[in-house]
């Protein structure tokens, strides 16, 4: 009998290591599953029950879902789509600082807007299907919202893009190229890593400086190589721009026409939407309220 306790113990063993390894395929399973909002990968589920893989094989890398695309409108119409913006998805104690307060958007509240934006029918455009809309090159979203993200801050990956995954929704980041990996930005694998879950990667200039008080050469410069810079690290044409501190001026939008963007963003608060490099934007202010947000967005598009 002693002979065999050694063996016994590792048999027992042995049982509670599968077992263990099962249930944790299982759980890192589930969130591909447990996604029922999108309709793609309901269709893929059914209303199977997702197979155990043995488990000797390696486990299947997991992947976000895509992102949900838009519900084109009728051919010829083009309803308006309000341009959300945002700064850092964190929580900021205001009274120690209260610009970055304002600045800032908490997680919790980022999950309800969107929570609430799809409960209320909206979709997610990108800037660049947006401008496509705009110069009649692309199909118009029926009822969407534009989601930007200013500054390129590592919240916007480690924050802001889990939760625009588990809502099924797109954004656009403009990025400063040259504030690229300094601490708190987004380093350019994090910026591809945005890219490879199908966020739009726009310019936000080099340096973020007041454009308008630039000369030609290094307003150029400042415009039309951040784009490029960006381009070459994604190997993407960068598309969208987001003028510093929202400030522009007839060169300035010259400028921009010409280095080859099709859209540009303000911080004009309210205004149509008729000339695509003078683009208005909502600003959600870490004080904004869910109700606050549900008006002011519902306001656009009832
Ligand atoms: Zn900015």
């Amino acid at each position: 009998m002693k002979r065999f306790l050694p063996v016994m113990l590792g048999v027992i063993l042995a049982a509670a290591l599968v077992l263990i390894s099962q249930r944790e395929t299982e759980r890192r399973l589930a969130p591909i599953w447990a996604i029922s909002s999108f309709d793609g990968v309901r269709f893929i589920a059914g209303a199977r029950e997702p197979p155990s893989p043995p488990v000797s094989m390696p486990l299947p890398t997991l992947m976000p879902p895509a992102p949900r695309g838009f519900t084109p409108a009728p051919p010829g119409e083009r309803p308006y789509v309000p341009i959300l913006m945002y700064h850092y998805v964190r929580s900021v104690d205001r009274a120690a600082d209260p610009l970055g307060f304002s600045l800032s958007v908490t997680p919790e509240h980022l999950d309800a807007q969107l929570g609430w934006l799809t409960a209320a029918g909206y979709e997610s455009v990108r800037m660049d299907a947006l401008a496509a809309c705009m110069r009649g090159e692309g199909p118009c979203p029926l009822r969407a919202v534009a989601l930007t993200f200013d500054d390129g801050y590592a919240d916007a990956f480690t924050t802001a893009l889990p939760i625009l995954q588990r809502h099924g929704f797109v954004a656009t980041f403009y990025i400063v190229s040259g504030f690229v990996g300094q601490p708190g930005y987004m380093g350019w694998e994090e910026i591809r890593a945005l890219r490879d879950a199908g966020m739009e990667i726009g310019a936000h200039s080099i340096s973020h400086p007041d454009l308008t008080g630039l000369g030609l050469q290094e307003l150029r410069a400042q415009v039309g190589q951040s784009g490029a810079l960006i381009a070459a690290e994604i190997g993407q044409p960068v598309v969208s721009f987001c003028y510093p501190g929202g400030r522009f001026s007839d060169t300035v939008v010259a400028v921009t026409r010409e280095a080859g963007y099709t859209s540009a963003t303000t911080t004009i608060q309210d205004g149509p939407q008729s000339d695509p490099f003078t683009l208005p934007r909502l600003r959600i202010s870490g004080d904004l309220t869910l109700e606050g947000f549900q008006w002011m967005v519902a306001a656009y598009l009832p």
